[in-house]
């Protein structure tokens, strides 16, 4: 319930800008988010590199209402890739269509994309297509098979939600076409018509995916925090004979620390997404939606603060 409303809140602009503006809320927001600017996203990223951690960086926002937003969205990953090439860092980038303009045109988005894509095959980088919500699943996968994993087949890769009944089948093709999945359980509010429900039946079928992709799919990506899935994909992998670097655990910025440097020091290679960029507030709300103590932590806040004001 609390999930659902917040994820309702997520989509509320007149919530967003009040928030945006909230300096309680700015302070929670870089618990998840690295900061406003490519600067603060860098640093992030070097921090990671020197713990043994690789990267993917995303510059926060979702659907642009203009091709010359949509651009310019474009323009900053290419300085992004561009960065992470003069620095040496060792990551990727991690794009939204939605902000490539697929909600304005696909001929946009295609362009969008696609000047992204040319800059990391120069950088011999890779660019993740992450999912949004199930309005998009199609859509983005269809992109993906019909013209862009085709065209640029060691620079792209696509994210599936093991919370959608259809992902099974859409793990199952991407064994098939060799192409690089990440896995996650999935973050947005999605009706039964599509999606499970209990949250039992959306990590049964995340184990299930997960133990195809490891044992045949392209470099997976296996992005989850839960910590029985990951015991449970070290012992799978341990009795299968899969080698370490045949796949990647990743895991959000901010999130589960101890359990990031575990894997590390435990040899397994490990991935953290770190957002940055002024457009924090559905990503911030999507990170309380998980796990609800989030929202305790920031009302305990606000109540300490108020009462030290008083004071
Ligand atoms: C690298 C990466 C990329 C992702 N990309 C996408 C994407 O493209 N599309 C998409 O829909 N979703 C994406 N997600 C989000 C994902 O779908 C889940 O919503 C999120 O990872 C929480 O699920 P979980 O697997 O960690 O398991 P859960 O069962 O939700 O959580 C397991 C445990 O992890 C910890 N935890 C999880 N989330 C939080 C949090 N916000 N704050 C503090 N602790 C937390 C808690 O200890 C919790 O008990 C991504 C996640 C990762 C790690």
């Amino acid at each position: 319930m609390l999930r659902r409303s917040i994820l309702f809140l997520s989509r509320q602009p007149k919530l967003a800008a009040f928030v945006r503006d909230n300096r309680l809320a700015k302070r929670f927001a870089s618990r998840f988010v690295a900061g406003e600017t490519i600067e603060d996203a860098v640093r992030a990223v070097r921090e990671l590199n020197a713990q043994g951690i690789t990267a993917t960086m995303d510059l926060l926002g979702e659907s642009v209402t203009s091709a010359e937003e949509a651009a310019a969205v474009a323009d900053e990953y290419v300085r992004l890739l561009d960065r992470m090439q003069t620095e040496r860092l060792q990551g990727n980038v991690s794009v939204k269509l939605t902000a490539m303009g697929q909600d304005i045109a696909e001929a946009v988005c295609l362009t969008n994309i696609g000047t992204v894509l040319q800059r990391a095959r120069s950088h011999d980088s890779f660019v993740r297509l992450d999912m949004e919500s199930s309005e998009y699943t199609e859509k983005t996968l269809q992109l993906f098979r019909d013209k862009l994993f085709p065209e640029f087949p060691g620079q792209v890769g696509i994210v599936l939600q093991s919370y959608l009944y259809r992902t099974a089948a859409d793990v199952e093709e991407a064994i098939a076409t060799h192409c690089r999945v990440r896995l996650c359980k999935g973050a947005y509010r999605e009706p039964p018509a599509v999606a499970y429900p209990r949250k039992a039946d959306v990590d049964a079928s995340y184990v299930r995916c997960m133990e195809r992709l490891l044992r045949d799919g392209t470099y997976p990506g296996i992005a989850t925090h839960d910590e029985k899935i990951l015991a449970h994909a070290r012992a799978f992998v341990e009795r299968e004979g899969i080698a370490r670097d045949r796949f990647e655990f990743q895991m959000l910025y901010g999130v589960r620390r101890d359990l990031q440097q575990q894997l590390v020091r435990d040899g397994y290679r490990v991935r953290v997404y770190v957002p940055y960029g002024t457009q924090w507030y559905p990503y911030l709300m999507r990170r309380l939606a998980e796990r609800p103590a989030n929202v305790m932590f920031i009302l305990g806040n606000l109540v300490r603060e108020t009462i030290g004001k008083r004071r």
